[in-house]
């Protein structure tokens, strides 16, 4: 019997050892399998918790499923620019979208140069922007906003649809979408001039001559169009149907009400009266939006606040505590991008370091992951409007809403509103400075990451500038500042700096 029991009790103790041999065997398998998965440049040498951090943020690339956002910013006095366009995995789409781009940044370059004046109060921008809608099928409507204006005067207000179909990689036109009957285009023409005469916000200043001419029935005259989930929405260009200051206008059809006109594969199934109400409304807010994009130039009475306000911060007088602790607030602008962004934070991690990272609103809401990553590595999050546009030459309302939106989405993604803000190009207005709007934080040191695009000479500046309680501007998307981080922060922790976020430098 004892016997027995003894050879049972060594079984139980064998069954043991094998269970935790084969658990230890599976979580090494497992580690391997995530260190090789996660393709972010880790230094081995930082705290587990990182590895963790980045396979989380790498997982989802965009919101948009195969959709990057690609942003272009020129910081140049003289010959600004934002530019944003989407990106996909279609290279026929991705081309004829990057023509388009380059088209129009090279005429607007080309413009500045011919008029060669030296004149910093009347400054020229470009800003193309754009909307991303997809239709119950996942096919994507990109529709971007062309704004360019040359020596404070309006040159360009254009708006161009680009449309994926996800699945056949076709590009579809607005023709393709609809049956191929000879009813079908003086229908669907009479339609939306229904729909422009009957709601109240277009029909508002609408000029009946205009309006005929611009929405006879020719495929040309539609061809700006998106398909949401409910919704087609028809755009026409500043002055088309009003007045210039009136902008762009946009009209929003519930997909049902154009069924019978469309090929099957883009109807949508018949609601009841009830629904198709609330199903008329979501996109009554997109429209709303998309008037907000509006250029309506007109020309802000109030005193620009330029970029020179910035040496102002620059010459507060140091505290006298002691001992003197040097400090420094490092700040990333015009991001996130889950790469670079991500592999700063990384460099970020290493020297314990804390900084600002002032996040565009159409960025976040691409990369909502990444916004998440820089809150939860404790940064400062703040706000640099929606798509980079200079506050100080549009009208308040408009600044304010650009402001409001990206409050909104940071807010959204992190689960906490940004708690400073800096204008895009340092230009605002003292109107709007008076707003309620978080507190504007400029800098005085600019490494000019943005122009140079060199790892190597990012240095160089920091090295040439900064001194205590300098605020440093650079930039997280691009790729050459990531890379020469590292060296930057290095210098900067030999020199006995201390890395804080915006607001406590203020303290
Ligand atoms: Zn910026």
């Amino acid at each position: 019997m004892k016997k027995m029991f003894g050879n049972r009790r060594f079984k139980l103790i064998d069954v043991l050892l094998t269970t935790i041999i084969v658990f230890l065997a599976m979580t090494a398998i497992l580690l391997v399998f995530f260190k090789g998965s996660s393709n972010n440049q880790l230094k081995s040498a930082t705290s587990p918790s990182s590895d963790k951090d980045a396979v989380v943020v790498d997982k989802s690339d965009s919101k948009f499923e195969g959709i990057k956002i690609v942003t272009e910013t020129s910081n140049d006095p003289l010959a600004k620019y934002a530019i944003q366009y989407p990106q996909s995995k279609n290279q026929d789409f991705n081309n004829k979208v990057v023509t388009y781009i380059r088209h129009a940044k090279k005429n607007y370059l080309e413009a500045i140069r011919d008029v060669k004046i030296e004149d910093n109060k009347r400054k020229s921008e470009l800003n193309i922007s754009f909307e991303t809608h997809v239709d119950k099928k996942g096919n994507y409507s990109f529709v971007l906003m062309n704004n360019e204006s040359l020596l404070g005067k309006k040159r360009l207000s254009e708006i161009e649809s680009f449309h994926l179909n996800t699945k056949s990689g076709e590009q579809q036109d607005i023709q393709t979408v609809f049956k191929e009957d000879p009813s079908t285009l003086p229908e669907m023409t009479e339609r939306v001039r229904k729909k422009i005469q009957h709601t109240e916000k277009l029909s508002d200043g609408v000029i009946t001559d205009k309006m005929q001419i611009r929405t006879e029935p020719d495929w040309k005259n539609f061809e700006n169009y998106a398909i949401s989930e409910k919704s087609m929405i028809f755009y026409f260009e500043s002055g088309s149907l009003k007045d210039e200051k009136s902008g762009p206008q946009v009209a929003t059809i519930p997909i049902e009400e154009m069924n019978d006109l469309l090929k099957p594969e883009f109807q949508v199934a018949s609601e009841t009266p009830a629904k198709k109400e609330e199903a008329a409304k979501p996109d009554a807010s997109k429209d709303k939006h998309a008037e907000g994009t509006a250029d309506k130039d007109k020309p802000s009475k109030d005193e620009t606040a330029k970029d020179d306000e910035q040496t102002g911060e620059g010459t507060a007088a140091p505290k006298t505590e002691e001992p003197h602790e040097k400090k420094i607030a490092l700040t990333f602008d015009d991001g996130p991008d889950p790469k670079s962004t991500v592999q700063i934070l990384d460099i970020l991690k290493k020297y314990d370091a804390k900084a600002t990272f002032f996040m565009l609103g159409s960025r976040v809401e691409y990369y909502p992951d990444t916004a998440r990553a820089v809150k939860a590595a404790g940064h400062e999050i703040g706000n640099h409007s929606w798509n980079h546009p200079d506050l100080s030459k549009m009208p308040l309302p408009k600044a304010l809403e650009e402001i409001n939106r990206t409050t909104v989405i940071i807010q959204k993604v992190t689960g906490e509103k940004p708690t400073v803000f800096r204008p895009p190009y340092g230009a605002y207005t003292n109107q709007l400075s008076k707003q309620t709007i978080p507190p504007i934080k400029l800098w005085n040191v600019d490494t000019l990451d943005w122009k140079y695009r060199d790892a190597n000479k990012l240095l160089e500046e920091v090295k040439k500038a900064t001194k205590d309680r300098s605020t440093i501007l650079m930039h997280d998307i691009h790729q050459s500042t990531a890379d020469g981080l590292d060296g930057v922060m290095a210098y900067l922790q030999s020199q006995g700096y201390k890395f804080v976020t915006v607001s406590e430098l203020d303290k």
